[in-house]
């Protein structure tokens, strides 16, 4: 038995393989943060057909230790497939084995989005749906964090702005991403072409590289919670934001939705601007309107679960949703997906997992382009 997680998004410690068939692991710390709670990792030199059980013992301590229960681990024998893996918490300790079909397998917290997809990502989208390459920030380690534009329209009046992956566990909020492109590549859709005749699309597939690569869960390389970060951004410690803010500023932006994973609740749901300074009834009617067009739209979504509702005049203007929503007074939207399951519609082989996110952002397209002329 070796254990490795030396690769893109990976993050585990060996503490004890005294017993081969049973290793005692942790999860690191993301870096200069206290914060953790994503895995990843590769076992290998196993004798399939036997059983092997794999203890994460800090799970105790990490970001959200009340969300384990319930929780089941993502596993692949190629990194194309995953699979879950039924999992228990008890005492502090994250635990899921299985009798092994082949000599390796991976384990995460969730199916990963490798940074070269994301390259290849990028590819699809320049060369295969029309996007341009509109602006390119830095992470603080040199990362590129690209802006995408898709603008088919000249005279279009909407700017639909979709950022992902500013928490750099929450990987499927790429997959999210992808799923945007994927439908950005196809022709003969209508919907498509009567959104894209009146709004310009700007996309950040992955607004914290540095995080996503170094298996955070939480944080950037300085350590800060960009979605905490929208109040004070700088080019120290939070370029990825100051980037973003700076383009906002020079586009505008008339809906925003930023896509995140929830590790706790087993639902998909949105998070708005309620406790906004500058929210209206026009703001409250939109937000409505988006959210019920997403179920009559048979998307895999729900309102009845969530965060609690913010206080008027009391949101956290730090986060991305409330700051852009009150910036630009426009539509806003945190997206939230789970690391668990979408309870509405389990699937207990996938949990919730890159093929569902993907599927979710082609359906939140259906219902931008039924809401463009409202947006103003
Ligand atoms: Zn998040």
């Amino acid at each position: 038995m070796h254990i490795s997680s030396h690769f893109d998004s990976g993050n585990i410690e060996v503490h004890d393989l005294s017993n081969p068939q049973h290793p005692l692991l942790a999860m690191r710390k993301d870096l200069n943060s206290p914060h953790y709670q994503w895995f990843h990792f590769k076992a290998e030199d196993l004798t399939p057909g036997q059983r092997y059980d794999f203890s994460i013992t800090n799970a105790g301590g990490s970001a959200y230790h009340w969300a384990w229960s319930g929780y089941n681990a993502a596993a692949s024998y190629d990194q194309k497939t995953w699979f879950r893996v039924p999992s228990t918490y008890a005492d502090g300790t994250l635990s899921f084995g299985l009798e092994v079909e082949q000599a390796q397998i991976w384990f995460a917290y969730f199916e990963p989005y490798s940074r070269e997809r994301h390259d290849w990502l990028i590819d699809q989208a320049l060369f295969k749906a029309d996007a341009e390459l509109f602006a390119c920030g830095k992470s603080i380690e040199g990362r590129d964090i690209q802006l995408l534009r898709i603008s088919r329209n000249p005279h279009a009046q909407s700017k639909v702005w979709i950022i992902a992956q500013q928490h750099p566990g929450e990987h499927m909020a790429e997959w999210f991403m992808e799923g945007l492109i994927e439908r950005l590549k196809l022709r003969d859709d209508a919907e498509l072409d009567a959104l894209l005749s009146k709004a310009d699309l700007y996309l950040v597939p992955n607004a914290n590289p540095d995080g996503a690569y170094r298996g955070h869960l939480r944080t950037n390389a300085a350590g800060k919670d960009l979605n905490r970060a929208w109040q004070s951004a700088n080019e120290a410690e939070s370029p990825e934001v100051f980037f973003i803010q700076q383009q906002m500023r020079k586009v505008g932006v008339d809906l925003f939705l930023d896509i995140h994973g929830d590790e706790e609740i087993p639902h998909v749901f949105t998070a708005a601007c309620e406790g906004n300074p500058g929210y209206t009834p026009r703001i409250a009617t939109l937000e409505n309107h988006f959210r019920q067009r997403l179920v009559a739209n048979g998307a895999e979504f729900q309102t009845r679960y969530g965060y609690p509702r913010s206080e008027p005049g009391k949101a956290n203007m730090t986060l991305a949703c409330n700051a852009v929503g009150e910036e630009f007074d426009c539509l806003a939207f945190t997206i939230e997906m789970p690391f668990k399951d979408h309870d509405d519609s389990p699937n207990p082989q996938t949990g919730w997992d890159g093929k569902r996110s993907k599927q979710l952002a082609k359906d939140v397209l259906s219902v931008t382009a039924s809401m463009v002329d409202e947006l103003r």
